[in-house]
Parts: structure tokens; sequence; C-alpha cells
């Protein structure tokens, strides 16, 4: 589904709760202005062919509009050669979770849990979590259920992951979109159900039928840290060449990075590097795990952010489960 705003369409279709915004794409300012101050302010200006937190614009007030609209249109543009926009009700400090699911061929959905993914900087991801604790039991079984039922809705099948806003204030989410593909932060779904997911993903295209949702069974807790080749306070990129390289080991914890000591890290990519992942009977005791993972990994030559990733680690209020979204720019 590369274009968003049909997926929204169709997720309401099927009675998924969504963000309110526009019906498809915006086709001129004059739409833009009506639409704003139909939904109220602040909304949030999207590119249909987004990804990766780029060609989005929040606007507060009708002033800003005009200017927010262009320049996340010519964002979009330069980044995805389509300048597609749509606009949504913009929801202050959510929580970005989202449910895994896979689905076969003979139209059995399960799902492989949720995952937390609200520590983001510029609406990308850099820390993300299983499973969400800020839940409570019904409302994540509602969201697992909701999950199910939009992938049967349209007949998915493979792994793919709906991503909500989760709305502390009333207990409220809302679907913003699918992403029709494998993610970066699936590690920590396998991390808690033992699931290999790239493994399914080749055996359902293989005709094979999937276990059972009673036979999903999740535990513990799993977080990833993102290491990029970007300095850990301004997170502007640093490529360069890797001078040493000690990938952390030990029982649960698991490296998937491509580099190794004398590789240089191109200018010209995604700035990730690695992504560390731990897995524990607790987020206490995973948060603790990951503590000395990130300490025994050492990255030289360049900058990354395993500095980032410590201070976190250390951080009242992510230890304590109080942040959301917008953390990050607040602090
Ligand atoms: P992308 O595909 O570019 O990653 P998403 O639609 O997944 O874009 O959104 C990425 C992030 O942007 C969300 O996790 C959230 O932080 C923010 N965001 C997107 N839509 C909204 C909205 N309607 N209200 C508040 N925040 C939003």
């Amino acid at each position: 589904m590369s274009d968003k705003s049909k997926a929204k369409q169709m997720m309401m279709r099927a009675g998924i709760p969504v963000v309110p915004g526009s019906d498809g794409a915006i086709k001129d300012m004059e739409m833009a202005k009506k639409l704003a101050s139909e939904i109220g302010y602040p909304v949030i200006i999207k590119a249909a062919a987004g990804g990766g937190g780029r060609g989005m614009r929040v606007v507060e007030k009708e002033e800003d509009l005009e200017k927010s609209f262009w320049s996340a249109e010519s964002e979009a543009m330069s980044a995805f050669g389509d300048g597609t926009m749509y606009m949504e009700k913009y929801i202050s400090n959510p929580r970005h979770i989202e449910v895994q699911v896979l689905g076969d061929e003979y139209g059995n959905v399960i799902h492989v849990g949720e995952r937390d993914c609200s520590m983001q900087r510029r609406h990308q991801k850099l820390i993300e979590e299983s499973p969400a604790v800020i839940l409570d039991d019904k409302t994540r079984a509602e969201l697992h259920q909701t999950a199910v039922n939009a992938a049967k809705a349209i007949g998915y099948t493979g792994a793919g992951t709906f991503e909500f806003l989760y709305d502390q204030r009333d207990n409220k989410f809302y679907f913003i979109e699918m992403n029709t593909r494998l993610q970066v932060e699936h590690c920590v779904s396998e991390m808690c159900s033992g699931l290999d997911l790239i493994e399914w993903m080749i055996r359902i295209s293989q005709g094979e039928r999937l276990p059972e949702q009673k036979d999903i069974k999740l535990s513990g807790h799993s977080i990833e840290c993102r290491i990029t080749a970007e300095d850990p306070k301004s997170f502007t990129p640093n490529p360069g060449k890797i001078t040493k390289y000690v990938a952390p080991g030990g029982r649960n914890v698991r490296m998937d990075s491509h580099v190794y000591e004398g590789y240089s890290v191109p200018p010209y990519y995604d700035s990730m590097i690695g992504k560390l992942i731990v897995h524990d009977i607790d987020r206490n005791r995973a948060i603790a795990k990951m503590k000395v993972a990130l300490d025994e990994l050492i990255i030289q030559g360049i900058k990354t952010t395993k500095d980032f990733h410590i201070n976190m680690m250390n951080n009242d209020d992510f230890i304590n489960n109080l942040y959301d979204t917008n953390y990050l720019a607040k602090h």
C-alpha cells in the first residue's frame, strides 16, 4: 500500500478506527484550508507516498498552512518523486503502538503481539519494545483484534504491521498506516514469540498454514536500540571507517549488523549500521540487560548513537515509561 491515504480509506470501510482527516488527496490550497478548519487545528500534512517521517508537517494555525504545505510537498517530491498530500488531525503527545500480523493463503491471520515505538526523533523511530506496557490487558486485546480484523478485511498474506497512535488521555487508538513488509523493529516480536518472522514469510509463500493464535506464546520483554552512524547529540550523519568493532554477546542479546572492523560506512544511504536487541523476563530486567550490552558494544572511528541509548536507558522518564512521540523534541 504505497498510497497511505487509500489505505486509510480501506480501513475506514472495514470499520477500523482511523485518525480524522481528508478523504484522499488534497487538490489545492483552498481545499487544504477548508479541510483544516473542518478537522480543527493542529493538523498534520502527510505525503501519500511517505516513509521514514519525511514529507510531514504539523500545522498549528491557518497562517502557517500554506508555507508548511509547500515545504512538505517539495520534500515529498524530492524524496519519493510524488507530491500527493493528505491531511489528518494531529494527535498531541500520542504513543506509537503497532501490531505485527501474519496472514496465510487460506484466510488465517494471527498477531504476534504489539510494539511500542514512541521514542522517536522527527517522526523516526529510535527505540522499540514489546510489549507496550502502557496498555491495559483489555485495550491490548482490542488492539490485537482490530489488527487481525483489518488484515482479514483486505485478505492480507505474509508479514505486515498495523500502526496506530494511542491517545493515553482517553485510552483510544487510531490506525495511521499499514506496512506491508518486514520492519526494522520486527526483532522485538521475534524475541518475545520465539518465531522467526522471515522464515514464516517464506513458509507462507510456499503455501504453508499458520499455527493457531492459541499456539503463539508471548513472553517477557524485548527492547531494540537502533545504532546509527550519527552524532549522538545532533544526529548529524557521521560516515567513515570503523577502526574497531566489538559486538556484545550473551544470552538473549542479539546484534544485527553488517559492519566489521575496517568497514567504511558510506555517506549515501540510511545511517543505520546495526540493531541491538535484548530480551528478559520483564521491562526493568530488559533495560538492565540493554545497559550492559551497550557498554560492551565498541564502535570506534565514527560517531554513533550508542551514547544516546546509554543516556536513555538511564533516563528516569524512559525507565518509568513516561514519554510520548514528542519527548525528544521537548527535551
Ligand atoms: P512514516 O511512514 O513516514 O514513518 P507514519 O504515518 O508511520 O509515517 O508516522 C510516523 C510518526 O509520525 C508517528 O509515529 C507519529 O509520531 C507521527 N504522526 C503521524 N501521524 C500523526 C498524527 N495524525 N498525529 C500525531 N502524530 C502523527
